[in-house]
């Protein structure tokens, strides 16, 4: 999976692509499907959610730029495996999931394996999660209508936000970050994800 699907395209970054040989992603796919989870596409996780594609796991994670010292929020748990993998390259890891059964199983699932600097919540991320901020980096694995202000109020300077937005038919995956007060957005190309919801929607 590393070699062909994520090496061969472009992730050189080599913290990135030792945690996603370490971290068991069959451990986070549902037995039905558990025969496919090193194949190149995304996943049904239940409750009508998706775990994404390796190579945005590891296109998201590299983009993020974590060095193992920061501190990272991540908006979408889901089955726990984009946290998992975070986990290996950040020193702490706050995940929100808004469907309180995918919290708890991703919540269970890390505990066990041991993710120990990761804390799973349940709750609305367009908000963010302003007691344990503000964050080096935050990562949005749902696509956005809009960039939630709150996300961008909570990154440090320096801090880099990566998130799929909707624009017209397409999702495009952007990546800000503030410097020296500003917000520099960088477009990284057309992505599929499921929606984010909750907001003022
Ligand atoms: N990162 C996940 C992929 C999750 S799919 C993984 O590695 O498996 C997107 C997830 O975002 C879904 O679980 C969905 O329930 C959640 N979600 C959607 N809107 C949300 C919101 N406003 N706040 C928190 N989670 C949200």
């Amino acid at each position: 999976m590393v070699t062909e699907q994520i090496q061969n395209r472009g992730i050189h970054d080599e913290r990135v692509l030792h945690a996603l040989i370490t971290v068991p992603r069959h451990l986070f796919i549902p037995p039905a499907y558990r025969d496919h989870a090193y194949d190149d596409g995304p996943l049904p996780i239940g409750q009508g959610q998706t775990i994404s594609q390796p190579y945005i796991v590891a296109l998201m994670s590299e983009r993020l730029e974590l060095g193992g010292d920061e501190r990272v929020l991540e908006i979408g748990t889901g089955s726990g495996y984009q946290a998992a993998v975070l986990s290996l390259l950040a020193k702490q890891v706050y995940s929100i999931e808004i469907v309180p059964e995918l919290m708890s199983s991703a919540r269970e699932l890390l505990g066990q394996l041991g993710y120990d600097n990761v804390t799973v919540l349940l709750g609305d991320g367009n908000l963010g999660w302003e007691r344990d901020g503000p964050y080096d980096a935050i990562i949005v694995t749902a696509a956005a209508p809009h960039i939630p202000p709150a996300l961008l109020e909570q990154l440090t300077e320096g801090g880099r936000l990566v998130l799929p937005v909707v624009r017209g038919e397409e999702q495009h995956l952007l990546r800000l970050r503030k410097q020296d007060g500003r917000i520099v957005e960088e477009n990284l190309g057309l992505v599929r994800f499921v929606p984010l919801v909750g907001g003022d929607l």
